[in-house]
């Protein structure tokens, strides 16, 4: 029988943290140990206030510290993890950081019976084949359009098939500043190459402002228009997928739970659900977003911008969807995301990402590189250690 016997949380970040919307900057890595066996897991989360969420004190019995409902639990199947999930929502239904810090336990929780049972993890999901996917390379759109441009032009020199700009400088200056960044993008990339852009909610609930954007990401030939507004503006989703002719909407990522998701995909008009693991819930919300895209004529994709551990993650979730062919792949992540795992995913010769074979997510955090990203966290209430960071170790 294998027992949950511990969770640790390890707070990672670069020496200095920049206002820049790099969200590889710092990172929470957890680690779920069983008797002989480690699984690991990454939060897509403010790492502080995700560590304070697994350990508070219980407020009242829907507020619940999140490891609380994992530890001592028995991992020896998926139905496991699915009740452990379950109970962390209800334990902590009240906490409102409980869904990032569940994200990375239940990634960790699927490494780890991946390894006890030495199987990767999307077979585990019930997937027989891991179908490789089309890296998009995810790029910030650069302060100018000669930027912009030699960004692009280098992203296709690098073998890259399909491309996403996005933030930086874009829908923060005017219409002309945008349409010349765009045109950048498309000149540097050519004619075949996917386009597309991300906006990361810079016209919050202004569906005007986003119209005026619709005839140059249409002429060229723009594939998705991602995140024009704030998560939750359902309303303003759905009036711009209903005045977008050939531009589809995308967007996701923020989605805290499968039922959000499902609102944005029935409800705002989103073609293309971007879901990322490290903040739906894991791996097991993840996948159940899948099943339900999958059963439409609508495309998963997985949000990532941190390491190849999240990646990973992110991939075993539609790893079997062979019509969900494209993947997010982080192509600015800092050194912390780099030095985050041992190996990395790298495209193939044919310039595809193919899932590693090995148990669990298939690559592992590197311990001895990311000691000197490690903060020490002690947390103490009343003269109480409430957490004290352990020592980073298999
Ligand atoms: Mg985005």
């Amino acid at each position: 029988m294998h027992i949950i016997d511990s969770i640790d949380y390890f707070y990672l970040s670069l020496p200095e943290i920049l206002d820049i919307s790099d969200g590889s900057q710092d990172a929470l890595l957890v680690r779920v140990i069983s008797g002989e066996f480690t699984g690991w897991g990454e939060c897509e989360a403010s790492p502080l206030v995700t560590i304070a969420s697994m350990i508070s004190p219980m407020s009242h019995s829907t507020c619940k510290p999140v490891a609380v409902s994992a530890l001592g639990e028995a991992i020896e199947s998926p139905k496991d993890i699915y009740r452990i999930h379950e109970k962390i929502r209800r334990n902590s239904a009240d906490l409102l950081q409980a869904d990032h810090a569940l994200s990375g336990i239940d990634i960790a929780l699927w490494d780890l019976l991946g390894k006890i049972r030495q199987e990767p993890i999307y077979k585990l999901l019930g997937f027989n084949q891991a179908y490789p996917k089309v890296p998009y390379y995810s790029l910030l759109f650069d302060t100018t359009p000669e930027g912009t441009f030699k960004k692009a032009r280098q992203a296709v020199n690098d073998g890259f098939k399909a491309v996403k700009f996005g933030w930086g400088t874009f829908g923060r200056k005017t219409l002309q500043s945008d349409i010349d960044h765009i045109v950048a993008a498309r000149e540097g990339l050519g004619e075949d190459p996917i386009l597309c852009v991300d906006a990361g909610m810079i016209w919050g609930s202004d569906v005007n402002n986003a119209v005026k954007r619709l005839p140059t990401l249409e002429k060229f030939n723009v594939t998705w228009l991602e995140e024009p507004f704030f998560a939750l503006a359902l309303d303003e989703y759905r009036e711009l997928s209903k005045r977008s002719k050939k531009v589809k909407l995308a967007g996701g990522e923020a989605a805290h739970n499968e039922y959000i998701a499902k609102l944005m995909i029935d409800y705002a008009g989103i073609d293309y659900i971007q879901i990322d693991p490290g903040r739906i819930g894991g791996i097991t919300s993840a996948k159940r977003v899948f099943d339900y895209v999958d059963k439409s004529n609508k495309i998963f994709v997985n949000h990532t911008f941190t390491s190849h551990l999240a990646l990973s993650a992110a991939l075993q979730t539609f790893a079997g969807g062979k019509r969900h062919f494209l993947c997010e792949y982080p192509g600015q992540i800092s050194q912390l995301g780099k030095d985050l795992t041992t190996t990395h995913l790298s495209p193939n010769k044919d310039g595809e990402i193919t899932l590693p074979e090995g148990p669990g997510l298939g690559l592992n955090p590197n311990l001895e590189k990311l000691q000197k990203y490690l903060l020490n966290v002690h947390i103490n209430v009343n003269g109480e250690c409430l957490y004290l960071t352990p020592p980073l170790t298999q």
